[in-house]
């Protein structure tokens, strides 16, 4: 890939494309980033917030500190920024008010009401979380996976498998409830509401807008790049674009831009 060569930054998705969903990134993972860190400027773009971010990726990140001012952490859909600066600074972050998260805490009662949707027996952590510039509703709660691991990982694509029709109504019918906001039917057990208009797409815009580099100067690497995956909303703004399958294919695929 010659053309990678003149790229000055990396943008990743973090769930499935850096480490497997909600769950830490791996040793070797963190070696290829570490050797690409030297070369290249990197941003990474997740829906989760700061404090998962913390959890999964920058706490598991063995790299020298000097190179983490090439890092660049863009959380809950890049709604909020941090970068490096002798420990990690909160740029900016823009939130819900309190009136729009009033209005998506009654509007989730009256939906699950209204279907008849009673919640499993067990759930691990919250179901509905505020995440300052998004309200999250995990069918599982938000700590499936922290606190089961793997066995988490198997309900979360168990429970998929079973509700993802159940799911996809629910956040139908939010979105008519709540016509100001977004509803996403994002991740495997999840239901997003933010402000209109926040997907990958906003998130590159707010890279280039606050890091000055060109869209065209940035490569974007996600695992759902496909029509209807949480980063295809990046293509509408013409940064090139490598899909993968996961981890390990995202690894040969930082291997290759480190050879171009
Ligand atoms: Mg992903």
């Amino acid at each position: 890939m010659p053309s990678l060569s003149k790229k000055t930054l990396i943008v990743f998705d973090l769930d499935g494309t850096l480490a497997p969903t909600k769950s830490p990134l791996e040793p070797d993972m963190s070696r290829t980033l570490s050797a690409l860190l030297a070369q290249k400027k990197v941003a990474v773009i997740g829906g989760g917030t700061y404090r998962q971010f913390r959890r999964q990726f920058i706490s598991r990140l063995d790299c020298p500190r000097g190179l983490l001012k090439n890092l660049f952490i863009f959380p809950t859909t890049a709604t909020a920024f941090y970068r490096y600066d002798k420990g990690w600074k909160n740029v900016y972050a823009h939130t819900l008010s309190k009136d729009e998260k009033q209005k998506v805490r009654k509007a989730v009662v009256d939906v699950f009401k209204k279907v008849g949707y009673v919640p499993p027996k067990k759930i691990y952590g919250k179901t509905l979380e505020d995440r300052g510039s998004q309200m999250s509703y995990s069918f599982l709660g938000q700590d499936v996976v922290a606190k089961l691991g793997k066995k988490g990982v198997r309900l979360k694509e168990e429970w998929t498998k079973k509700n993802t029709p159940l799911k996809l109504k629910i956040a139908g019918m939010l979105q008519k409830k709540l016509p100001e906001l977004e509803v996403h039917a994002a991740g495997f057990t999840t239901i997003d509401i933010t402000k209109q208009g926040i997907d990958k797409a906003y998130g590159v815009r707010q890279i280039e807008k606050y890091l000055r580099i060109p869209i065209r100067d940035m490569v974007f690497i996600g695992d759902a790049l496909y029509p209807g995956g949480n980063d295809a909303a990046a293509k509408k703004t013409g940064v090139r674009t490598i899909p993968t399958s996961g981890p390990k294919e995202t690894i040969r695929i930082i291997e290759k831009i480190l050879k171009s």
